[in-house]
């Protein structure tokens, strides 16, 4: 689904960001992204879903086959990519469930596809709040706006769920939040992962992948993935930092 390729990524200008990530996902898969603060997680995700402010500087990125860098931020959306904030934006006096509404038509255009009238978009926003178990409070309140830490992050999952992505990257959706509001993240991840649907999960922490258990882990350090792993791999890092991998020692057991 997912093809990355010696990625090479300058941002503002000249600083080199990433340097060599390879980087391939299948449909259904969830793969997490750790690393130290700087490495260059964000900017992957970032440069996923088409942000302003870097620059690819030599690698490709192939989704479904195609060149994903070649498409506009919208186009990578409508062709399904998804990428939620680490710091999510809010939009005061915009109804939440207008926005969506709004983003979901964009996207269902651009893909020509019929739009959705309100009662229509209606039941998908019920049916998806049955699936993640949350009550309609946050949909009449402006987008993001007075939402605490925890209401934010399970928005963004609602925003997922609604916008039905095939990729979906969470850049530390987990930042911030208490134990609660982790969990119910982590559940709604879960309730979305389907067998052609992919998950980045991008985290600081191990504590999230503990609930949402992913198939693969990688390590981003320096602008290149260094080691990658299954679930064991996080546990090893929550032990021993990321100084071990600067070595290339693995620590004894
Ligand atoms: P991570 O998410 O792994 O913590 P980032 O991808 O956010 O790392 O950042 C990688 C490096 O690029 C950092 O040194 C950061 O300061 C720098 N950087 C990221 N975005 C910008 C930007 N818009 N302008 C200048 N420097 C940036
Ligand atoms: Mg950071
Ligand atoms: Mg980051």
């Amino acid at each position: 689904m997912l093809k990355i390729t010696n990625l090479h990524a300058t941002v503002g200008g000249d600083r080199e960001i990433l340097k060599g990530l390879d980087l391939a996902l299948k449909p259904g898969e969830v793969h997490a992204i750790m690393g130290p603060n700087g490495a260059g997680k964000s900017t992957l995700g970032n440069i996923i879903a088409g942000r302003d402010g870097y620059d690819v500087t030599e690698g490709s990125v192939e989704f479904e086959g195609a060149d994903l860098l070649a498409l506009e931020p919208e186009e990578r959306a409508a062709a399904g990519v998804f990428l939620a904030f680490q710091y999510p934006v809010e939009i005061p006096g915009v109804n939440n469930t207008y926005f969506l509404r709004s983003a979901l038509n964009a996207q269902r255009k651009a893909r020509g596809e019929e739009e959705l009238d309100s009662m229509q978009f209606l039941k998908v926003v019920r049916e998806k709040l049955g699936v993640l178990h949350l009550d309609d409070k946050l949909l009449h309140r402006g987008v993001n706006e007075g939402f605490s830490g925890g209401e934010k992050k399970r928005n963004e999952i609602f925003q997922m769920a609604v916008l039905e992505p095939k990729l979906a990257i969470l850049d530390e959706t987990d930042s911030g939040l208490d134990i609660d509001a982790l969990r119910q993240v982590a559940e709604g991840v879960n309730a979305l992962r389907s067998p052609d649907r992919a998950f980045l999960v991008i985290t600081h922490y191990q504590r999230l992948l503990e609930y949402i258990r992913p198939d693969y882990v990688h390590v981003l350090a320096d602008g290149r993935i260094v080691e990658s792993g299954g679930p064991e791999l996080a546990l090893r890092l929550e032990e021993h930092g990321y100084e071990w991998l600067r070595e290339r020692k693995v620590p004894e057991a």
